[in-house]
């Protein structure tokens, strides 16, 4: 009974101190028009931090290194930075001022006062998702069918056979403007609360970075969530080597419905 009132009485919401906390003392911050911008490149930013550092110390941390997926390939620190320079360089000369015009025709409707309740949160959040995942399956899938779009708009992605954290963020403008669309427009469709968007965005961004780091850490999302549901590093590792394979970026459902699925088994054979 507890447990049900925490999760859906609208009085009394488990999160509305930390809803109070951030209106009240940060209210400046976070209703600027660039916050789920800086949330979303800080994400990017501080995930990829550990990952570079078990890159460049390799063998030297035979803990981390017996759980790289493509062993014989290591990423240089001039691919780190250039993938990085990439993403700085989208992110100062498209995604700006595609925030600044967004926010001159549609601002920001002032925020709630009420906190979402656990459940509102968590199932926003999965909705998104799942949303999310259906469109970048079908946008992905369309470019490698593709070869004009391929060599046009996705083709950069596919610089590396073998990602690294911050190859996350290796994309054209189009592609990262594509998928900075969609983020943005999943939330408000599923109409979510602030506190919900925020935290969708900081979690897929770490999904994503996930699924580029070229390890299959046994702690990592595609072992802790059950039946395989989920592909992960190893899956997008794998999209990497075999590009006409795991078209989806989280979830491995639409992979298997269309018979596009690779794991790694099959690949080794
Ligand atoms: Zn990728
Ligand atoms: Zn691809």
């Amino acid at each position: 009974m507890i447990l049900v009132d925490l999760f859906l009485t609208p009085s009394d919401r488990l999160l509305q101190p930390l809803w109070d906390y951030v209106r009240f003392n940060h209210f400046a911050l976070v209703s600027s028009p660039f916050f789920p911008v800086l949330l979303a490149f800080s994400g990017y930013f501080s995930f990829s931090i550990p990952f570079t550092l078990m890159d460049l110390l390799g063998e030297e941390v035979p803990f981390f290194h017996r759980y790289k997926i493509q062993k014989e390939r290591r990423p240089t620190v001039q691919m780190m930075m250039r993938s990085f320079g990439r993403a700085m360089y989208n992110h100062v000369v498209f995604v700006i001022p595609a925030v600044l015009l967004n926010n001159y025709f549609m601002p920001m409707p002032p925020l709630p006062a009420l906190a979402p309740t656990v459940l509102e949160l968590l199932s926003g959040f999965l909705g998104a998702m799942l949303l999310f995942d259906t469109q970048y399956f079908i946008w992905h899938m369309v470019h490698h069918k593709n070869r004009q779009l391929y060599k046009w708009v996705h083709a950069i992605h596919h610089d590396y056979v073998a990602p690294f954290s911050w190859s996350t963020q290796h994309l054209s403008p189009i592609e990262l403007m594509t998928v900075g669309f969609w983020s943005n427009l999943d939330p408000i469709m599923l109409q979510c609360h602030p506190l919900t968007t925020w935290f969708t965005t900081v979690v897929s961004i770490w999904m994503s970075v996930e699924d580029h780091i070229g390890y299959d850490l046994p702690w990592a999302l595609n072992h802790l969530v059950p039946f395989g549901l989920y592909g992960g590093a190893p899956a997008h590792d794998i999209h990497h080597q075999k590009p006409n394979s795991n078209f989806a970026p989280f979830f491995s459902h639409w992979d298997r419905i269309f018979g596009t699925g690779t794991n790694i088994d099959r690949i080794n054979l």
